[in-house]
């Protein structure tokens, strides 16, 4: 274990003191985001019943590019939060879904404090990326600035409350959607998501990567863990490469949970649940073919022209993998689904 895991284990570990029901209703809440209603400790039968279902109504060729999903580790999201599973018609009869309207028809990112200019280049990378991925429009609001920790300190009773833990100074997520970003919901913003580069936290958990209200269309994530300067450790090419494929992948989880999208059980996906930096670095950052039924559904795209811009701006940023992944996906999902190959 290297020194990155330990210091997550630790930050996860020193939370699991609190009871395992409040654990896990905390833990879903703050780390599955949208998810609005959690089923704790369900019988997992009905997990394998889906599963089945799920698996006889997706073709060989349009799942062979994905890993059905196995039984859980021990220390995987599923292993400590067993999930039910939410199956294409399960997501069409959900009442609460989001849905793009003419009037609300932007995704709008909210830069949350300081951005230096490096990470407003990244910014600008995930405003185009979020486009492409939903096929929305995205733009990127003027900015909010954060208090400095310094003055949270003068009792005033402010929207962002600042702690410090041992590795950096932390802003309280709930507090952040609640009180400062859906106060501010653009009239325009079909989903309004927070984007900082500071380190969050909520409740009596250590940190946590993003927050979410998905009856409030709103979010919030942060940046900050998946660069190596937070761990103090010298940033490379390579890690810049690691840290922009984690900021898509939250990115695009998030958003998707904000979509109305809950974690997936079926496949290796980007909609799986990570208990950990390391479970979610090791998962697909592209959405399996039952969340790609579901965002197709929902959002109404075409697939081979998404797949061609994804394979673009993978390209572009360097994510060689991801790019060669893609354009495969992409000649697949053509063949499965008796399209013209040669477009
Ligand atoms: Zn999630
Ligand atoms: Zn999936």
């Amino acid at each position: 274990m290297n020194n990155r895991s330990e210091r997550i284990g630790f930050a996860l570990g020193r939370a699991s003191v609190s009871t395992v029901w409040k654990l896990a209703a905390v833990y879903i809440m703050l780390l599955a985001s949208a998810d609005s209603v959690v089923l704790i400790a369900q019988d997992q039968n009905e997990a394998e019943l889906l599963k089945q279902k799920v698996y006889s109504s997706i073709s060989a060729e349009e799942s062979q590019d994905f890993q059905r999903k196995g039984l859980p580790q021990r220390g995987d999201w599923l292993a400590q939060f067993p999930e039910t599973g939410q199956s294409l018609e399960l997501y069409k009869t959900k009442d609460s879904r989001i849905l793009t309207t003419q009037k609300r028809r932007r995704i709008v990112l909210q830069p949350l404090g300081e951005f230096s200019a490096e990470q407003k280049l990244l910014l600008e990378a995930l405003r185009e990326y979020t486009q492409v991925y939903f096929q929305t429009e995205a733009r990127i609001a003027t900015s909010i600035r954060l208090l400095s920790p310094e003055k949270s300190r003068l009792g005033r009773t402010l929207p962002e409350e600042v702690r410090t833990d041992r590795y950096a100074r932390q802003y309280d997520a709930i507090k952040l959607v609640n009180d400062l970003l859906m106060k501010k919901l653009p009239y325009d913003a079909t989903v309004f998501l927070g984007i900082t580069m500071e380190d969050l936290y909520a409740k009596d958990m250590n940190y946590v990567f993003g927050y979410g209200s998905f009856d409030q269309r709103t979010g919030v994530y942060s940046l900050a863990r998946y660069f190596p300067e937070f761990w103090n450790e010298p940033s490379d090419e390579r890690s810049k490469t690691v840290a922009l494929r984690r900021a898509f992948k939250v990115l695009n989880h998030e958003t998707s949970h904000v979509f109305g999208l809950k974690h997936c059980i079926f496949y290796d996906c980007t909609m799986n649940g990570g208990n950990s930096l390391e479970e979610a670095d090791a998962t697909s950052m592209h959405e399996c073919p039952v969340c790609h039924q579901k965002l197709l559904w929902n959002l109404k795209f075409d697939p081979v022209s998404r797949f061609k811009r994804l394979k673009t701006i993978y390209e572009k940023h360097g994510l060689k993998e991801e790019a060669a992944w893609v354009a495969n996906r992409s000649e697949n999902w053509q063949q499965a689904n008796g399209q013209d190959r040669a477009k």
